[in-house]
């Protein structure tokens, strides 16, 4: 393993590590999750404190130790300081940094992910966009490019066309038609306009995947879908999902 790296990445996790170190996890353009200790990053004013931010994305030096790797130096592009002011939008983008993290894996490329993540957070920033809405479309999309996309053309059971009525269900894989969805326990009727913002969400082009608006019941019936998605994709909900859910919604 190569004695020094340079990475550009995203901090996706910040935890304390005794009195002044720090922990982090980084998710990096050509290197996917990386581990990070940031020494004496926890003292007030130390050189490195306030770079090693969660959400900072930016240029990090590495030199690797028996330990692993150790923060020498942290340029910061962008930290989104927005997001830190608003608990609401704090909690989302935590939801999105963490589903980030889950589909990550270390020594693999996680470009477009993390392409993806970066608009994303500069969206959650957007006073006039529902937070909940960006969040949603990112753990969708974010899954979709791992290969885990619900079948949303026809019902996933006997390919009938199914969109009024239309349920989704997670156990299924997607749509299903009134007759399928008897069979399913978790099957919930959606409204039409949820099948269609779930389609654009799927197959829009990258620079327009964020901008839609919908209204409040769609917008919650895409999370629910979306969040029940994730978790059955991971076998567990994450930590973020339970705080959201205890706190907004
Ligand atoms: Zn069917």
């Amino acid at each position: 393993m190569a004695a020094t790296m340079q990475v550009r990445g995203l901090i996706a996790r910040e935890t304390v590590q005794g009195e002044q170190d720090k922990r982090l996890i980084l998710i990096c353009v050509d290197q996917g999750r990386v581990y990070v200790s940031a020494k004496g990053a926890k003292k007030q004013g130390a050189r490195l404190s306030s770079s090693t931010q969660l959400f900072t994305y930016g240029d990090f030096w590495l030199n690797h130790a028996r330990s692993g790797w150790i923060l020498q130096e942290a340029v910061p592009i962008e930290q989104f300081y927005p997001i830190r002011q608003d608990p609401e939008r704090m909690a989302w983008a935590s939801w999105m940094l963490e589903t980030a993290l889950e589909l990550t894996v270390e020594e693999q490329e996680c470009n477009e992910m993390l392409r993806l993540l970066l608009r994303g957070l500069q969206m959650i920033t957007e006073e006039s966009l529902s937070p909940m809405t960006t969040a949603t479309t990112f753990v969708l999309r974010a899954l979709a490019s791992t290969g885990v996309r619900p079948e949303t053309e026809r019902c996933v059971s006997n390919g009938e066309r199914a969109e009024d009525p239309a349920y989704l269900s997670v156990e299924a894989g997607g749509l299903l038609c009134t007759d399928c969805a008897r069979h399913y326990a978790d099957a919930v009727r959606i409204q039409p306009g949820t099948l269609y913002a779930l389609r654009y969400v799927l197959n829009a082009d990258d620079s327009a995947v964020y901008k839609y608006q919908v209204e409040p019941r769609i917008r919650s019936e895409l999370f629910e879908f979306a969040a029940r998605f994730l978790t059955q994709y991971l076998q567990r909900e994450v930590r973020t999902l339970r705080y959201i859910r205890e706190c907004f919604c």
